[in-house]
């Protein structure tokens, strides 16, 4: 049920392989789209909407040369000793404006990464934490959202897209969806530098890319996104640099033994992934999600 829903509303199968294939591709597929309206009703129109705000922001559509900052990746250790640094993974958000515009409720606050934590690569003093934040029950996964977070910690919304027919609205995307999820404490663990190398390799072998799986949550590096882009910043207009993959579980890593129960997702659908992208420069974040 909620597979068949994202098949119909969501980038996913044959259609996503498309567009990987291209931007002019993508272009001319539009294109068709648009004047044979041969796929059906729905899918037309969410799948446009969520990529064609994309090209805004991007020169190499579908290019998938990330690049990131922090360049080694790091994922997120749910058991984090007492003497590691610690960051928020869900719970409530009491951020100060860190609130959905559409929605008129508190954002989901997926990671408050203290950047006290010299991996990260951001000074505290500037940002003395990144808050990566999203909204399920709205149009923000249907565009690029983002958001300016300022000196006190607290959040300033920058963009978040046009009202969205399609959105999943206040049921979210599963039966049962709450939207609140437990909030567990976690550290960061380097990736060896054989796993960092292997991502890097998948990023051009598909092969490889099949045999490393369901992404983990990660900071940095070059995790696979089934669907990347390039962002800029809505502020400079420079490139903004990967910083941060959020995988489907919403209460530890994604295990292949042990699959987690929808209301412990944050969508029902094992293949997304909400991905953000940093200005150091000016302290936006940008977020955007894609699927498998
Ligand atoms: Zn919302
Ligand atoms: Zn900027």
């Amino acid at each position: 049920m909620i597979r068949r829903w994202w098949t119909k509303h969501g980038v996913c199968g044959n259609y996503a392989s498309q567009l990987r294939s291209g931007r002019d591709r993508f272009l001319k597929l539009q294109n068709r789209l648009l004047e044979t309206d041969t796929l059906g009703d729905t899918i037309i129109p969410a799948t446009l909407s969520s990529f064609v705000p994309a090209l805004r922001y991007s020169n190499h559509f579908m290019d998938a040369n990330i690049f990131s900052n922090p360049e080694h990746g790091f994922r997120l250790n749910f058991s984090a000793a007492p003497s590691e640094i610690q960051h928020p993974f869900c719970g409530s958000n009491e951020i100060e404006g860190a609130t959905c515009s559409a929605c008129l409720k508190p954002l989901l606050r997926i990671l408050s990464l203290a950047t006290a934590d010299p991996g990260l690569n951001v000074s505290p003093n500037e940002t003395p934490a990144i808050h990566l934040l999203y909204c399920w029950t709205c149009s923000i996964p249907f565009g690029i959202f983002s958001y300016r977070i300022l000196k006190s910690s607290t959040v300033e919304i920058l963009e978040v897209p046009p009202a969205y027919e399609y959105a999943f609205g206040p049921e979210g995307p599963y039966e049962g969806y709450t939207g609140n999820f437990p909030q567990k404490n976690v550290s960061l663990v380097p990736l060896s530098d054989d796993e960092e190398q292997r991502q890097r390799a998948a990023q051009a072998d598909d092969d490889l890319a099949l045999e490393l799986g369901v992404q983990s949550h990660q900071i940095g590096g070059f995790p696979l996104i089934a669907n990347p882009q390039q962002v800029s910043c809505p502020v400079c207009s420079k490139p903004s640099p990967l910083f941060a993959v959020i995988a489907d579980e919403a209460v530890g890593n994604p295990s292949a033994d042990l699959p987690h129960a929808p209301q412990d997702t944050f969508t029902g659908n094992a293949g997304t992934q909400m991905v953000f992208h940093l200005c150091r420069t000016c302290s936006v974040v940008s977020a955007y999600h894609s699927n498998d």
